[in-house]
C-alpha cells in the first residue's frame, strides 16, 4: 500500500478528461476547487461552513471564461453528503457539473498518512482503512476527510478518487530528524514520531521557489517558511525534504496563531500537577489558546502591526516571540542544509507581512542573507525575489497554491506522469 505513482488502472478517465475537483473536508466545512489541468486554470471555486448548523452557507464563485458572480446560499446543510449535493448544483449551474465526463478525477487533501503513504494515491477500501487507522494520530482532521472522501465516492464511483497527503512530501526525513530521543519500542508501538505536515505546499513552494532561480529542484537546497494561521518550516535538499518543524502534530515547531509550537512537554505535567488542568485541557490551551493569541490576544498579523504602531507592548512581545522562533529554525535549517541557496516565505503571513520577512532575516548578512527593502514592500501575488542582488543566497516570496499541487498530482497519477 506504499504510495503508488502508478497508473489509475482500469479507472482511468477518457483520454479527454482534463477537469480535477480538489476537496478539503473539514469537520464542518468543506472547501473545494475545480481546474482544468490543460492549462491550470480554475474554473470555480468555493466553501461550504458551518456544515451540521442551522446557519450553513455556501460560496460559490465561477471563475471559468472571464467568471460570473459570486453566489451564496444560506440555511441549514445537514451533513457533508448534502453540502457536496448542493455544491453539485452550483457547479451544475455553470455548465460543470459533476457528471461531466470531463471531469478526470477528485482529489481529496488527507491531512495524516502516516509513513505507508509517501505518494498521492488511488483510494480503494484498503487506503480508506489505512487512513481510519491513522485517527488516532490525526483525531481532528482525519475523520473529517474520510467523511469527505466517501460522500464523494458515493457520488462518483466510477471515478478515480485521488489522496493527497500532507505528510508525503515529509515521508523522506531521515531518522535522525523524525524519531524523538524517546524509547524505542514505547515509540514504535505507538506510531510516535515526528511526520510534518503542510507538505503539499512545502512541496509546492520549493519547487516553485528552484524554478524562480532557473534552476531544477534537484539543483537546489531551499528553507521554506510557510507562515499561516498555523505555521511550519522546512529544510529541503535537493527536491526532498530533510526536516520540518511540525512533529507528531501540528502542534510542535514554530510559534503560530492559535498554538505555542515547541515547548518543554514537562510544562503539562506541570500544568497538570500543579494547575490540576485535565489532558483536554491542556490540549486546548496549548492549540488553540497559545501562540499569538495566547501572547497578545489577538492572531491577525495585520492586528499585532496595527497595536505595534501604535505602541502596544504585548503586541510588541507577541511579534517578537514569533520572530526569535522564527530565526532560530533559519539558523537550524542552515546547519541541517550545509549549502543554503534560498529561503522562501509564504502564506498569508510569509506572503503578505513585510515586517516579518524583514525582522526574520535582519542581521543574518554573514549567512549570506539579507532583505532588499524595497523589493520587500512591493505586494504583488506573483512568485519574487525580496533579496538584494548582492546577497549569497535568495531570499523569495512564494505565493502557495495547494490545490493546485493536489490537482497536479491528482492528475498527474490518473494520467501516469509524474508530477
Ligand atoms: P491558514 O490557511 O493557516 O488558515 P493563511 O495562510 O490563510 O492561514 O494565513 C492567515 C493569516 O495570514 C492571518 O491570520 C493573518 O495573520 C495573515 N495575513 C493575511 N493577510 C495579511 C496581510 N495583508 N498582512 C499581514 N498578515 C496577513
Amino acid at each position: 500500500m506504499t504510495g503508488t505513482t502508478a497508473t489509475a488502472t482500469g479507472t482511468a478517465a477518457g483520454d479527454t478528461a482534463s477537469r480535477v475537483l480538489v476537496l478539503n473536508s473539514g469537520s464542518s466545512s468543506v472547501k473545494y476547487q475545480l481546474l482544468d489541468m490543460r492549462d491550470s486554470s480554475r474554473l470555480a471555486a468555493g466553501l461550504v461552513e458551518r456544515i451540521g448548523e442551522q446557519t450553513s452557507r455556501l460560496v460559490h464563485t465561477p471563475l471559468g471564461g472571464g467568471g460570473g458572480d459570486k453566489r451564496e446560499r444560506t440555511g441549514p446543510i445537514a451533513d457533508h453528503a448534502a453540502a457536496l449535493k448542493a455544491v453539485a448544483e452550483e457547479l451544475a449551474a455553470d455548465g460543470l457539473g459533476l457528471d461531466s465526463p470531463e471531469l478526470a478525477a477528485i482529489g481529496h487533501r488527507v491531512v495524516h498518512g502516516g509513513l505507508r503513504f509517501s505518494a498521492p494515491t488511488v483510494i480503494d477500501d484498503a487506503v480508506l482503512a489505512e487512513i481510519e487507522r491513522l485517527v488516532p494520530v490525526a483525531p481532528l482532521h482525519n475523520p473529517a476527510n474520510l467523511t469527505g472522501i466517501r460522500t464523494a465516492m458515493d457520488l462518483r464511483p466510477d471515478l478515480p478518487q485521488i489522496a493527497v497527503f500532507d505528510t508525503a512530501f515529509h515521508t523522506t526525513m531521515p531518522e535522525s530528524a523524525a524519531r524523538y530521543a524517546i524509547d524505542v519500542e514505547t515509540a514504535d508501538a505507538h506510531r510516535i514520531r515526528r511526520y510534518g505536515f503542510h507538505g503539499t505546499s512545502h512541496a509546492y513552494v520549493s519547487r516553485e521557489t528552484a524554478k524562480l532561480l532557473g534552476k531544477a529542484p534537484e539543483e537546489v537546497n531551499v528553507i521554506v517558511l510557510h507562515l499561516g494561521n498555523g505555521a511550519s518550516a522546512s529544510a529541503v535538499k535537493g527536491g526532498r525534504c530533510v526536516d520540518t518543524s511540525m512533529g507528531l502534530t501540528p502542534l510542535e515547531g514554530l510559534v503560530m496563531g492559535t498554538r505555542s509550537g515547541d515547548i518543554d512537554p514537562a510544562v503539562t505535567f506541570h500544568l497538570k500537577r500543579v494547575a490540576g488542568m485535565s489532558t483536554d485541557e491542556i490540549d486546548v490551551l496549548l492549540n488553540k489558546r497559545s501562540g499569538l493569541v495566547g501572547l497578545c490576544g489577538d492572531n491577525d498579523m495585520r492586528e499585532i502591526r496595527r497595536r505595534i504602531d501604535e505602541g502596544d507592548e504585548r503586541a510588541l512581545l507577541a511579534f517578537d516571540i514569533y520572530i526569535h522562533r522564527l530565526r532560530k529554525y533559519i539558523g537550524a535549517y542552515y546547519a541541517v542544509l550545509g549549502r543554503v541557496d534560498a529561503v522562501a516565505f509564504t502564506a498569508g503571513v510569509g506572503e503578505n507581512a513585510a515586517p516579518v520577512r524583514e525582522a526574520a532575516i535582519a542581521g543574518l548578512e554573514e549567512l549570506g542573507l539579507a532583505v532588499d527593502a524595497d523589493l520587500n514592500s512591493v505586494r504583488s501575488e506573483k512568485a519574487r525575489l525580496i533579496s538584494p542582488e548582492y546577497a549569497r543566497v535568495a531570499v523569495a516570496v512564494v505565493p502557495t497554491d495547494e490545490e493546485l499541487e493536489i490537482a497536479t498530482q491528482s492528475y498527474a497519477l490518473v494520467r501516469g506522469v509524474n508530477a
